[in-house]
């Protein structure tokens, strides 16, 4: 079964072919690290990472790239006012108390944290914007260079009417912004449009970050940066792009004006977008207080887990209401699914093709994930033998990533927990390489040894 996935920009369904049949590029666009990320933006990096294990589950080598944007987000917001306002980190560090690089150490540490803990697959690589500052000047020279650039007062623009497929994301053409967008237009601007692909540091003081350029002192604009890295890691065209649904109309548009205008080649063949986290069937906003956290969840009881599971219960493109009783709901799913695993006794046997086929049927259209999670249920309804439902499940779970192996209930000999035991005794005697054969015979008779602080844990293989 082939995989099919939406594409923004064809606003169709289609068949997903890399460009290069073994390995997959695919490039999201991470958070902002100015502060804690809402469980709003781990929506969109939790869609990122099923499609990163439905290819995997594909058997693709995938090569994702993450950005880490540390500088140059503006606090206007992400689409018509993306260059008005302060950079977002400038302002955190003044609010704080530190300095810039701080303030992104600190919340990049913290998303990292969190990404594991909701299981989220580490990328191939997260890229910071600032470690990038060479390749966004020398994109701005090119864009210069190609006529595709113009300076005023406050920086270093692009020129949408140049580039005549501007709009082809958005539907927006040069000249017109979103309706509704409070804009207080830079009269200076060519047409409203336009956006910093450069900016100039303020005449009357000194920011945390900024660089030196061929135009002055200043800091690159927010779109830039990731066609600078999209490009720099994964080469001018890759297979896939994400982000959150509001950066489609203005930051991802200007992502492929600047690129293709650089290069002359397509940037990005299939563009997908996840749809918002609602919250009580409103806005989240930092503002109405209900820009949840994971530690607003765990505060209350939950675990990461629970939440990726209610992630599960819509599709990636449809908006999802958060509410506390639909987050309990998902809770008690879990448990019951992590209770139903414990219960079941044998763990050998055979994958179910049946339902292989329909969860593959749902995941493979368009991360039809819902639907994915309803098989799985059907599958514990069925009266299959348990280990078949085991192994089905555990295969499933190579794109749930809900931690299902942990919870079979097996039980481990008595003479597999000796020799860890024995094991362990080498270990703090220091005798590395006896430790490191009874390792792999523990590995031989199918089970592992995780070492932990003072003993260690004993766990099936699957
Ligand atoms: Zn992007
Ligand atoms: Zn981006």
């Amino acid at each position: 079964m082939e995989l099919e996935l939406y594409n923004s920009l064809t606003r169709k369904i289609e068949e997903f072919a890399p460009i290069n049949p073994n390995l997959v590029t695919m490039y999201t666009c991470g958070p902002t690290v100015y502060n804690y990320v809402t469980i709003g933006n781990y929506r969109t990096y939790n869609f990122a990472d099923i499609l990163y294990r439905a290819l995997q589950y594909k058997k693709y080598d995938v090569k994702h790239v993450m950005n880490l944007t540390d500088v140059g987000h503006l606090t206007g917001d992400n689409e018509g006012d993306a260059d008005v306002g302060e950079d977002r980190l400038e302002k955190a560090a003044e609010k704080e108390g530190k300095s810039a690089t701080e303030i992104a150490d600190f919340y990049i540490e913290d998303f990292l944290e969190g990404s594991r803990s909701l299981n989220l697959l580490k990328p191939y690589k997260f890229t910071r914007a600032t470690e990038y500052i060479q390749q966004q000047i020398d994109l701005v020279r090119t864009l210069e260079r190609e006529g595709y650039a113009y300076k005023i007062t406050d920086g270093i623009y692009f020129d949408t009417s140049k580039f005549k497929d501007y709009g082809v994301l958005s539907g927006l053409r040069p000249g017109e912004i979103k309706e509704g967008a409070r804009v207080a237009i830079n009269k200076e601007k060519k047409n409203p449009t336009d956006f910093a692909l450069w900016k100039f540091s303020p005449k009357d003081s000194t920011r945390w970050q900024e660089w030196d350029s061929p135009w002055g002192k200043g800091f690159p604009g927010w779109h830039l940066e990731c066609s600078a890295m999209c490009m720099a890691e994964l080469g001018e065209t890759v297979d896939l792009h994400l982000g959150g649904e509001d950066l489609k109309m203005i930051h991802h548009q200007n992502e492929i004006a600047q690129s293709e205008a650089a290069t002359g080649k397509k940037f990005v063949n299939y563009w997908m977008h996840g749809a918002f986290l609602k919250v009580d069937n409103g806005r989240m906003s930092k503002s109405l207080g209900n820009a949840y956290t994971l530690d607003d969840i765990k505060a209350k009881g939950f675990t990461p887990l629970d939440l990726r599971y209610f992630y599960l219960s819509a599709h990636y493109r449809s908006a999802l209401n958060f509410t506390w009783e639909a987050l309990a709901a998902s809770q008690v799913a879990l448990k019951r699914l992590h209770n139903t695993l414990s219960g079941y006794k044998e763990v050998g046997g055979n994958l179910s093709s049946d339902f292989v086929y329909k969860f593959e049927e749902a995941v493979l259209n368009d991360l039809n994930m819902p639907k994915a999670v309803s098989v799985m249920w059907d599958l514990i309804k069925t009266d299959l033998p348990e280990g078949d439902k085991v192994q089905t499940l555990i295969h499933f779970d190579q794109v749930f990533g809900l931690d299902l192996q942990d919870y079979v209930g097996y039980e481990i000999p008595q003479d597999i927990i000796d020799l860890a035991t024995t094991r362990e005794q080498y270990r703090k005697s220091g005798i590395w390489d006896k430790a490191d054969m009874i390792r792999r015979q523990i590995e031989g008779r199918g089970f592992e040894v995780e070492d932990q602080m003072n003993s260690f844990k004993l766990k099936k293989r699957f």
